[in-house]
């Protein structure tokens, strides 16, 4: 086989496997095989992203005579995973950014504010503009809320300048994120990298990134004059919730020379003066001077749910505001005509595009099952998953479940092995895949 006819078999395998959201693209919408059920039912989807969107494409599919009204205030639709690809100088901004409009069903009401504030008791919701919308059934997809105002002295407007760096916050800040990698990899210096505790969208990103510095400045020749280290503030020796995950990833950083810090929390930055503040566990502080800062912040629920009824009262996930969810079923456990999806789901694990592509489908279902007035039909396993970008061209493919059981669905990639396969997914596969997911065709 020549190198192009091996290009085009992998490219089928990967479109033929099962992979997260590779396997979504050029797949046909199984919703519209299925017979309509006819209800004149209300459903409120509050959130228009991906999994707010993936829903309202299936409902209006499955459903004959419901009013859909999706609740959202952004116009803009950003394709999340391309963040890292932006911040490493790899793909041009403009890739992330579509609009939300051509992603919303025919016959879909979109109401274009934010949810101030959730009844569920009243089965209402009200925007922030004040006005009162009820509902028979509510979805919700708001996603989760960047909590930076939690790190003294953070400025997202300043990512960019002064080494300040953030995959996170938005494309703007992706861009801004390469220029300052940029700059930082043609003279090197300090590369200080962050991970706090607590759930986090994409737990991978932080440490792609960190990857990804690191092979910008071997790229630039400048490594050997520079430092990569990486503070987070969860316990000695976990970077990440998966052991095998973990122990690969660790492995691989003693042997690129990044240095690991744990217990160390980021609780502040002096933007101008290039220092970042970190706290241990005991309230003991250090300073530590960077040339280059990429700060992650901790994540939790937005305000709507987080101070609304139907965020946890108890256990693991209340501290964050996470909705109330059943892990299996995806439905809310007080009020069983609310369901959630994506990465607001108070779930152990599961804040991946990935996710919202293997549980749309079951939220969908489950949520015409209760209109139809049977019980759950569906149940979803926490399939999450994450191409963890190792250098340019490199990339190690990460599935699993709620319980961190490795649940790989390529058979020719190997999970813990760097591949080109992988890398090609996450570069050129995984967009198309996406967008599929968005329009309810898988
Ligand atoms: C840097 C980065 C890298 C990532 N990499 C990957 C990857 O490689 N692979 C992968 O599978 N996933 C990745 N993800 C994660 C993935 O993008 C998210 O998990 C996914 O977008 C979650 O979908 P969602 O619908 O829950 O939330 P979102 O897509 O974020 O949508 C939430 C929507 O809710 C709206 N909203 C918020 N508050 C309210 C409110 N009060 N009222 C109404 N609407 C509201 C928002 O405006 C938004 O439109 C990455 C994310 C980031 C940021």
């Amino acid at each position: 086989m020549n190198g192009n006819q091996s290009w085009r078999a992998s490219r089928r395998r990967l479109l033929a496997g099962g992979a997260g959201l590779a396997a979504a693209a050029g797949m046909r919408p199984s919703a519209a095989r299925a017979a309509r059920l006819a209800t004149s039912a209300h459903i409120v989807i509050a959130g228009s992203g991906l999994g707010g969107l993936a829903i309202a494409n299936r409902l209006a599919r499955s459903l004959d005579g419901a009013r859909i009204t999706l609740v959202d205030a952004k116009k803009e639709h950003n394709y999340q995973p391309g963040y890292t690809l932006v911040a490493t100088g790899l793909w041009p901004v403009a890739k992330v950014r579509d609009t939300n409009a051509e992603f919303v069903p025919a016959g879909v009401e979109w109401v274009q504010e934010a949810v101030a504030a959730f009844d569920p008791v009243a089965k209402t919701l009200e925007t922030a503009g004040g006005r009162r919308i009820g509902y028979d059934f509510l979805v919700v997809a708001t996603g989760l809320h960047l909590d930076y105002a939690q790190i003294e002295g953070m400025d997202v407007a300043a990512i960019g300048r002064d080494g300040l760096a953030s995959v996170y916050a938005g494309p703007q800040a992706a861009q801004a994120t390469w220029a300052a990698m940029d700059a930082f990899r043609r003279e090197g210096g300090e590369a200080v990298m962050t991970l706090p505790a607590g759930a986090l969208k994409c737990a991978g990103a932080p440490l792609k990134m960190t990857f990804m510095v690191d092979d910008r400045l071997r790229r630039a020749g400048t490594r050997e004059r520079s430092a990569v280290r990486f503070h987070t503030a969860l316990p000695t020796d976990t970077v990440f919730g998966v052991k095998a995950v973990n122990d690969a990833v660790l492995e691989r950083w003693k042997g690129l020379g990044v240095e690991t810090n744990f217990l160390s929390k980021l609780v502040a930055v002096d933007i101008g003066a290039r220092r970042a503040t970190f706290a241990s566990p005991e309230g003991e502080r250090t300073q530590v001077p960077y040339d280059f800062l990429h700060v992650v912040p901790p994540m939790r629920a937005v305000d709507a749910v987080k101070n609304s009824d139907l965020a946890w009262k108890d256990g693991p996930f209340a501290a964050g505001g996470w909705l109330e969810v059943d892990k299996a079923t995806l439905r809310h456990r007080r009020f069983p005509e609310v369901f959630g999806i994506g990465d607001i789901n108070g779930t152990p694990r599961g804040k991946t595009a990935a996710t919202v592509k293997k549980s749309a489908p079951v939220v969908a279902a489950n949520l015409v099952d209760a209109i139809a007035g049977r019980e759950p039909s569906q149940q979803f396993d926490g399939y999450t998953s994450c191409p963890l970008l190792l250098r340019e061209g490199s990339a190690m493919l990460i599935e699993f479940d709620y319980e961190g059981r490795l649940t790989p669905s390529l058979p020719m990639i190997d999970p813990l092995q760097e591949s080109w396969a992988a890398w090609l997914m996450k570069y050129r596969l995984l967009k198309p895949a996406y967008v599929a997911v968005l329009r309810g065709n898988v």
